[in-house]
């Protein structure tokens, strides 16, 4: 069989899973509702740092292009010679204020280099180069390459990578508007690339968002990382009929939030290039990974601070429940009412003890009620008992005794005859033993009447009863038969001698007794013995008679036995 749980334990159990329970709900929910708002906020963040980069390129690039376009209308290159000295002293100013342009020069309208910065390439032919084809016509700003005639005379990359150029152009012009020259110049890639890692480093730091720089085909330009797409051709980002790309990518097997955004300045929109800002997406939830995780350990502990209050909760429910429990059991144990708690824990155990505290009282003294009731009716039984049994012994004492002489009545004598008839009848043959009777009659005894008064032969009877009561054995029955005269009944006698005995013995002690006031006085008796002839115990009592009668006709003073 399952015992039934503590309450202290159900309580525990009880608040403990509920806390925990509200915990997974409020934490789901908070969590589902933290990660759609986070997915958005770092959406909007991966959009404003494309924005941002690509406006900053686009302001930056714009500012390079207004650059070459003012010195390309510079006074001293639309009228001076191009090779003076003092355009080579504006290139170089120029090239020291703006540490991105790796070079600054001049060619002439057939593409020949005639003045540039620490004069690098001066007389070399550019008139292949796309800049200078574009720069004749118009200012221009031109994609991403590597340095070809210059790679030679510039220092190497830090990183050892190729060095890369974007290029800018503009005409220079006379007063008439013929072409004179080309100005160019070749800005740094890494210029460009500072310049968007400045944006996702400087506004997310730390949060994993960098960006890509694609060219007007899709193809990564920047970083050099991600060149292994272009290699094979495919590009990073479906180009949208309308509208920017904004979404999941995956790079590498990783999955990122990225946004899409596109260089708005008139020049550099002819690049075609797009900026796609990006975040890990795991980076991106990170934070709600991080609540979430807060959560739970929070869920754990309010948990466990819920079931911890539930079981001081619970002893304290229980303590005084087991208290009473227990002074219940010593009021069945001692019988009486123990120390009740004084101040009980609250209300209702209050009433409940107070409850059962009267209930115990009203218990035991109906208990004891009906213990003195047994008692008194115990007592009173016993004192009845004593009083029945008194009123039938002084009954049995009226039924049975002389009043006179205290000796068996006549009736009993009867009874006692006829036992020991019934007796004999039964077991004598047997046994050979006999039981006599013995018949005394006072001689002469109204003349004691007469002499002394009917008082005084009262005594004499009396005394005569004493006298013959101690001269019988203890299991011999004397009685009065009637007036003044006595029997006594023999029980299990050898013979007739021994009758005789006994009857001699009473004739003898009556004669040699003082009777106060009379003297001296005599008796004659009768003895018989029981026959198996007898049907009856009358024939008995006539032969006794009859033998008592004869003893008075002898003379009296005298025992005469009479057998059938
Ligand atoms: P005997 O037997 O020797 O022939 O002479 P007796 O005088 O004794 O004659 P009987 O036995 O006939 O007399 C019996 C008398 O006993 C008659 C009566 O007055 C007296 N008596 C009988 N019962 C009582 C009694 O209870 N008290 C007293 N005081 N006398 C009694
Ligand atoms: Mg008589
Ligand atoms: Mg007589």
């Amino acid at each position: 069989m399952r015992l039934p749980l503590s309450l202290r334990g159900q309580l525990s159990l009880v608040l403990g899973t509920l806390a925990l329970a509200i915990l997974a709900l409020v934490g789901g929910y908070l969590g589902t509702l933290a990660t759609d708002e986070l997915y958005a906020a770092q959406k909007a963040a991966v959009r404003a740092t494309a924005q941002s980069a690509a406006e900053l390129l686009a302001t930056e690039l714009r500012d390079r292009e207004r650059e070459i376009e003012l010195l390309s209308l510079a006074p001293h290159l639309v009228d001076g010679p191009l090779d003076s000295a003092r355009v080579r002293g504006s290139l170089d100013r120029r090239a020291e204020l703006h540490g991105e342009f790796a070079w600054l020069g001049i060619a002439d309208a057939g593409g020949q280099v005639v003045q540039a910065t620490s004069g690098m390439l001066v007389g070399r032919s550019v008139a292949q180069r796309e800049w200078f084809v574009a720069g004749r016509e118009r200012t221009y700003v031109g994609d991403v390459h590597e340095a070809k005639l210059l790679a030679t005379l510039l220092p190497a990359q830090p990183n050892g990578e190729p060095t890369r150029f974007i290029d800018f152009a503009a005409p220079v012009r006379d007063a008439e508007g013929r072409l004179r020259g080309v100005v160019g110049a070749h800005a740094h890639w890494r210029w460009i690339t500072g310049l968007v890692e400045g944006v996702t480093r400087r506004q997310h730091p730390d949060s994993g968002i960098d960006a890509l720089i694609l060219d007007r085909q899709g193809r990564v330009l920047y970083p050099k990382a991600l060149k292994a797409e272009q290699v094979a051709g495919a590009a990073v980002l479906p180009r949208l009929a309308n509208g920017r790309f904004e979404g999941e990518l995956v790079f590498d097997g990783r999955t990122y939030l990225a946004a899409e955004a596109a260089l708005q300045a008139r020049t550099s929109a002819e690049l075609g290039w797009r900026i796609v800002a990006r975040q890990p997406l795991d980076e991106a939830l990170r934070p709600v990974r991080d609540l979430r995780r807060e959560l739970v350990l929070l869920g754990a502990l309010a948990a466990a601070a819920l079931t911890l209050a539930a079981l001081l909760l619970a002893r304290r429910i229980s303590r005084p429940v087991e208290h009473l429990a227990r002074i219940a059991e010593r009021v069945e144990a001692e019988r009486r009412i123990p120390d009740f708690p004084a101040k009980p824990a609250a209300q209702e155990l209050g009433r409940l003890s107070d409850a059962m505290r009267s209930m115990a009282r009203s218990l035991l003294s109906t208990e004891q009620e009906l213990q003195q009731a047994n008692t008194t009716l115990e007592s009173q039984v016993q004192q009845r008992t004593a009083e029945l049994q008194a009123a039938n012994a002084a009954l049995e004492h009226l039924a049975t005794r002389d009043p006179l002489t205290g000796l068996h009545n006549r009736r009993s004598l009867d009874a006692r005859l006829a036992e020991a008839q019934a007796l004999a009848h039964r077991y004598g043959r047997q046994s050979g033993r006999v039981h006599g009777l013995i018949l005394i009659d006072v001689d002469h005894f109204k003349r004691i009447n007469d002499h002394f008064g009917h008082p005084a032969g009262d005594a004499v009877l009396r005394q005569l009863a004493q006298l013959l009561q101690g001269s019988v054995r203890v299991t011999d029955t004397a009685a009065r038969f009637g007036g003044e005269e006595f029997a006594v009944l023999l029980p299990e006698l050898a013979g007739a001698p021994e009758a005789v005995m006994a009857a001699e013995k009473v004739r003898t002690a009556v004669e040699q007794a003082s009777f106060p006031e009379v003297g001296s006085i005599t008796v004659s008796i009768g003895v018989s013995l029981a026959s198996p002839e007898d049907a009856d115990v009358r024939p008995l009592i006539d032969r006794a008679d009859a033998a008592l009668y004869e003893a008075k006709r002898g003379g009296r003073n005298a025992v005469v036995l009479r057998t059938l």
